[in-house]
């Protein structure tokens, strides 16, 4: 929502929102899926609003990227394919390119039109998309993800809110297919809304993830341009714990995470003890 001046964020439910400042209005255009836009900002730079509702900010970007793409990462065995559902910032991408063994890496992203905006206004976030082992292929990530079969070691589901042509991919259909979709010690990771302002939605997204994964844990990072600021993921595992890092991988993560602005092995060791609130919204004894 726009008045004054003021770019407005409305929670899930619109019972809450907050604003940001608009210096500029960079780009609007309706795609055939939504309607995109990118204003400047005076309090986080560029932004990227999908229908109306924040994706992307210059100043937040990294935190959202560097957690769903990282921990999984560190605490998978063999990391080879990796699929990467929504997420046409290529903010996600951007941080898998970063570790050598990973062969392949699909994005999956149903509007092509976001890809193209984000390569002109956030260069920063996109620059992974030309490494060889990505593939872009533009699709519905809910049709796609029902041909794979035990294909990739880790998915992230990096999808606009649960309306529309997103509603489906918070599920226990799509999570059993992304579990499906994953190899036997396979990891999706998602974000799961503000428990605050959407106690219906995130007690509903665990339940569902509960129903098809054995291991289902939640963390928070902040997220200064998602309403309410406190902001939920969530990984579900085959097999592993969140906090059972490869110790075959600690000594090149040492290297790389020197270059990260959130991401390091002891916040990601201590990030999965969550508060009693945390817990009763997951359904976590
Ligand atoms: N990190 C952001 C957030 O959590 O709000 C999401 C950013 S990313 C730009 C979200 C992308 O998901 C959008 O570009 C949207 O087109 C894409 N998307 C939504 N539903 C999808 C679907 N069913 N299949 C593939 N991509 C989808």
């Amino acid at each position: 929502m726009n008045v004054d001046n003021w770019m407005i964020e409305e929670s899930f439910r619109n019972t809450y929102s907050m604003g940001f400042k608009v210096k500029a209005f960079l780009h609007t255009e309706q795609s055939k899926y939504q309607k995109i836009e990118v204003v400047e900002t005076e309090s986080v730079g560029k932004l990227l609003l999908l229908d109306g509702k924040t994706m992307v900010s210059e100043k937040d970007e990294f935190v959202y990227h560097e957690v769903v793409s990282h921990i999984p990462y560190m605490v998978s065995r063999s990391c080879k394919n990796v699929l990467i559902i929504g997420g046409g910032d290529g903010g996600v991408v951007r941080e898998f390119v970063k570790h050598a063994d990973i062969q392949r890496i699909d994005l999956v992203e149903i509007d092509e039109r976001v890809i193209e905006v984000s390569k002109t206004y956030f260069p920063e976030c996109t620059s992974g998309l030309s490494d060889k082992r990505v593939r872009v292929l533009p699709e519905d990530g809910f049709a796609f993800i029902k041909r794979a079969k035990k294909e990739y070691d880790i998915i992230v589901v990096d999808s606009t809110d649960p309306v529309d042509f997103a509603s489906g991919l918070f599920t226990d259909e799509f999570y059993q297919d992304v579990y499906n979709a994953l190899t036997d010690e396979g990891i999706m990771m998602n974000q799961t809304e503000n428990p605050f302002l959407d106690e219906w939605g995130i007690k509903n997204i665990y339940s569902n993830m509960r129903k098809v994964f054995p291991v289902v844990s939640s963390f928070t990072a902040p997220m200064l341009i998602y309403p309410g600021v406190y902001w939920t993921f969530g990984f579900s595992s085959k097999k592993f714990r969140p906090t059972d890092l490869d110790p075959a991988k600690l000594q090149t993560m040492t290297g790389i995470q020197r270059s990260l602005k959130w991401y390091n092995v002891d916040w990601h060791k201590g990030c999965f003890s969550i508060s009693n609130f945390h817990k009763t919204m997951i359904g976590q004894e």
